[in-house]
Parts: structure tokens; sequence; C-alpha cells
């Protein structure tokens, strides 16, 4: 241990983690930021002032206990940090990386006034990368194992986050997802220059070795039925994510030239990881100018992805103006940094083409008029400004809408009238849906929302489950 300093805050700035040099950044997937040395992150974390009643807990999803395990690495304990920092978290080293943490933990931080809130986040995906790399392993070994076997359909974080709780109760998770590789978003949405592709690759064997069973390549509805699983299996749980993309709803949409973007990054993660796929799906952009549409995180990967893939040009079109944007700020400025080209109050209205192909996308500049139903601005179109940005590929980012399986009906399994599938927080057995066997949580119920909100409606409904079947 060593002398820690209440007025550490005043002594020592925050600090993020230092950032690759641009020229491998724009040619590289791998993470842009460097991990903390021991020194760093027990200077930033002894930053903390342990308030009595800590709001960045309160702010966080999964409410870690971040004041708690600030101090134990400032004192040097990474293990016992990071078995608690596993009580509440089932992927610390990943929400450290890609949580919005200016809208959470860090946003909430009494350091805000004037002094720089304490790097959470990179705090919290020190502990866990440095314990793990250290050979340290979630202790189960108090586990009393149960006859009781629940199959999870989608190893994306709710899906996981419900098998932690499941497997530590001593209730055994069958963990089926259609996909080659654990992660759903983690491993083919989210591109490596955010989350490295080894970081789930590595918890797929800590979680198996944890007790959980994976079947990958399995899709539930094709490969195997959902009457089989509530047939061979005490309960179910769903956490099958949204899949269907929102159009955009203006002429030649769907020309030659014109990419859905979680098919250009899937595409792109195969490509890079090896994966079998059809030649078609991997989207090269060298050397095109490229128009991605849209200001969510889902834009931010496609537009730096872009950028990796040595396009000529890559402009962001949004249609609100930057204080407006969705995405996270840091993504937003590290997009800029290597080289993407921001147009703020710019709508689609028509995709333009020469001879079939796209060649460019017809937009009008927005002034954000009165908040809508959702409570945000709403930009309206001003008339006479319509412009052509020239593009040889333009990708549509738009946000995703529920995709409900046709074999949710006869399963029982209800859903509301935008297609989420219908299994509220607060009941007897939370997250249960219509079926009473059948549990469901993360974005499929929420509506696509973010990595730490999936992973704590998966350990809710874990703990409903675990209510159900009386463990
Ligand atoms: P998913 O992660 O979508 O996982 C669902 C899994 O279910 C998939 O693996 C799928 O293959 C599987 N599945 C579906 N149907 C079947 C079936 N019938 N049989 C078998 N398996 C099935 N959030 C953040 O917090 N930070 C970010 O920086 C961030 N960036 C993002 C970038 C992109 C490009 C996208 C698209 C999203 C991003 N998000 C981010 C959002 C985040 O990834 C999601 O909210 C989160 O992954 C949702 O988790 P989930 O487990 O509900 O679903
Ligand atoms: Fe912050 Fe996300 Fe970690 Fe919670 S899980 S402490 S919100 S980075």
């Amino acid at each position: 241990g060593r002398v820690t300093n209440n007025f550490q805050f005043i002594d020592v700035g925050r600090a993020d983690p230092d950032k690759k040099n641009l020229p491998s950044r724009k040619t590289e997937y791998v993470e842009i930021y460097d991990p903390f040395t021991k020194a760093q992150v027990e200077d930033q974390s002894d930053r903390c002032l342990e308030c009595g009643n800590p709001y960045c807990e309160w702010k966080c999803p999964v409410h870690n206990f971040i004041p708690n395990w600030l101090k134990l690495v400032t004192d040097g304990n990474l293990f016992e940090a990071a078995e608690l920092s596993h009580q509440t978290n089932t992927l610390p080293e990943v929400c450290g990386r890609v949580c919005p943490q200016d809208r959470l933990c860090e946003g909430a931080c009494t350091l805000n006034d004037g002094f720089g809130a304490v790097t959470i986040g990179s705090a919290e995906k020190y502990i866990t990368d440095t314990a793990l790399a250290m050979g340290w392993r979630p202790d189960l070994s108090d586990v009393v194992p149960t006859d009781k076997r629940v199959a999870i359909i989608g190893a994306g974080p709710a899906g996981l986050g419900c098998a932690d709780i499941l497997v530590r109760a001593g209730v055994k998770p069958v963990i089926f997802d259609r996909y080659p590789e654990i992660g759903g978003l983690l491993t083919f949405g989210i591109p490596e220059f955010k989350l490295e592709k080894q970081v789930m690759m590595r918890r797929r064997e800590i979680f198996t070795d944890m007790g959980m069973e994976f079947r990958l390549n399995t899709e539930i509805g094709r490969d195997i039925s959902m009457d089989t699983l509530l047939e061979e299996y005490d309960a179910v749980f769903m956490g099958m994510g949204t899949y269907t993309p929102m159009k955009g709803n203006f002429p030649g949409e769907n020309l030659p030239g014109v990419h859905k973007a979680l098919d250009f990054l899937i595409g792109n993660v195969n490509h890079n990881l090896g994966f079998e796929q059809h030649p078609d799906a991997y989207i090269n952009l060298k050397g095109k100018r490229v128009v991605v549409l849209g200001g969510g995180d889902t834009a931010m990967d496609c537009v730096r992805t872009a950028v990796r893939q040595q396009a000529e040009h890559v402009i962001c079109a949004y249609r609100r103006d930057e204080e407006n944007m969705p995405g996270s700020r840091k993504e937003v400025a590290n997009a800029r940094e290597e080289g993407v080209e921001f147009l703020f109050n710019r709508q689609p209205v028509e995709v333009v083409e020469y001879f079939g192909d796209a060649c460019g996308v017809k937009t009008i500049e927005t002034r954000l008029g009165p908040p809508g139903p959702d409570g945000r601005r709403r930009p309206e179109p001003i008339p006479g400004s319509e412009e052509v940005l020239e593009a040889d590929t333009i990708i549509m980012a738009f946000g995703f809408q529920p995709s409900p399986a046709p074999w949710f009906e006869d399963a029982g399994v209800r859903v509301n009238d935008w297609g989420g599938v219908e299994a509220a927080e607060h009941q007897k057995f939370g997250f249960q849906t219509s079926n009473p066997k059948v549990f469901a949580g993360g974005d499929m119920v929420r509506g696509s929302d973010l990595v730490v909100t999936a992973i704590w409606e998966g350990r809710q409904a874990a703990e409903g489950i675990l209510d159900y079947l009386e463990v």
C-alpha cells in the first residue's frame, strides 16, 4: 500500500490514457488508447473523493461499487478490486472501454465541478485486464450445483449477463448463438479500435471454465426449435438484440452503392477475422468517396472503419446539430482527429444516380424546431437549401428496430406495438414474458441501447429466473 492524499485531485489533474499516433490509428484495427500503467492508474484512482453517497454508482446502470474498487487499486490490491468489480458487472473490461462514461458514471462525478471527473472507465478496464493477465480468475469454488438448466438465446451482453448470475447460483446455462463467436454486437458490431477482438475471445475461455456452455453457429428457429428448448430446459432467456435497420424512406436508398451500416461493419469483422462469408459481403471502400448518414455510435463506427479501409474522403452527414448528436462525444472527437468531415443540420432527401449506380446524396439544410414526441428537438428543412454531396458509397446508419421472429407467437411470447418483447422489470419474476417459462432482456426488450444496460437486464432477468425456479 501507499499513503493516499485527500487533496490528490488538486495536485493531479484528470488524465486519460495516451492515444496511439494518428498514422497507425488511420490504418490499423487496434484499440487507440494505450492501457494505463500501474503508476497512472494509482494516481488517477487516488483522485476519488470517496463521496458518502456516490452519484457515480447510481448513474452507472449496473451500480458498480466504484469508490470501493478505486480505493483498492490505489492501495495496490488488484485482485480484490477485480473480485469486487465482478460482483456487479459481467464484463467490466468491456464497459470500461465502450460505455459513454461522460453521460454515465463520469458525468455524475463530483469532480466535474472544475477539476475533471475521475477516469472511472479506464480504471475499470485496467483492473480486469491486468488481473486476468496476472492469472486472476472469478472464484466459483463455493458454488453448489443444482440440477437446473436454462437455455439462453443470444451470446450478446444480455445473454452473458444472465448466464453469469445463473452459473454463480449453480444453474447450468447453455447459450445458443447463430454466429461463430460470442459477444453479439461486441464482436460483430463494435469495431476493433474501440474493443479488440481478443477481449471477447479471452472471455469465452473464462466463461467456459466457469461452467457456461456455448453452442455457436446454431440459430434457434432454424437449427433447433423453440419447442425443443422449452421441452428440454427448465427456463429460457431470450437476449437476441434488435436487427431491423431503420429505413431512410427517400428515393434511391436501394441503389447499388448504398449500404446498411451493420452489413458494412459485420462484413469488415468477418473479413478481418477470416470467418467464412459470401464474397460480396465484404464492402471494400479503398479509394472511395464515402458519405455516412446518421449521428449515433453506429455512424461513428462506420466513418472510422471507412478511414481504416483507406477511403479517399469520408463525410458524416447528420440532420441535427453537434450538441444533439446521440453518439459518444469522445468518439466524435476521435473520428474528427482521424480525418472525418462532419456536416451538421443536413437531412438526406434522395440518393442520386448515374446510369443506375449511386453517385451522390442530395441533402437539405435543417434548423432545429420545437421538441417532438421523444422530447428531442425536431429538424425542420430550410426550403431551397438542397445540395448534392458526391459519393461512390453511401452508408445508412439510422438505428435499429426489433426483429421479432415468426415463432414468438407460437411460443406465447407477446410483443408490443413497436415489436419489442414485453418483459417488465418490476413484476413478481423480473423480465418474465407472457410465457411464464420464458424471460427476455437487452435491446430486444428496451430497444437499441447500450452494452451496460443489456448486461443489467440480463442479470436482473437471471434473478427473476432463479426466483421462478425456486433456486
Ligand atoms: P446483441 O449484442 O445484439 O446480441 C444478440 C445476439 O443474439 C447476437 O449474437 C445474435 O447473433 C443472437 N441471436 C439473435 N437471434 C438469434 C437466434 N434466433 N438464434 C441464435 N442466436 C440469435 N453500446 C455501447 O454501450 N457502447 C458503444 O460504443 C456501442 N457501439 C455500438 C456500435 C454499433 C455499430 C452498434 C450496432 C451498437 C453499439 N452499441 C454500443 C449498442 C450495443 O452494442 C447493444 O446495445 C448491445 O450489444 C445489446 O446487447 P444484446 O445482448 O441485447 O444484443
Ligand atoms: Fe461507468 Fe459503464 Fe463502468 Fe458503470 S459500467 S462504472 S457506467 S464505465
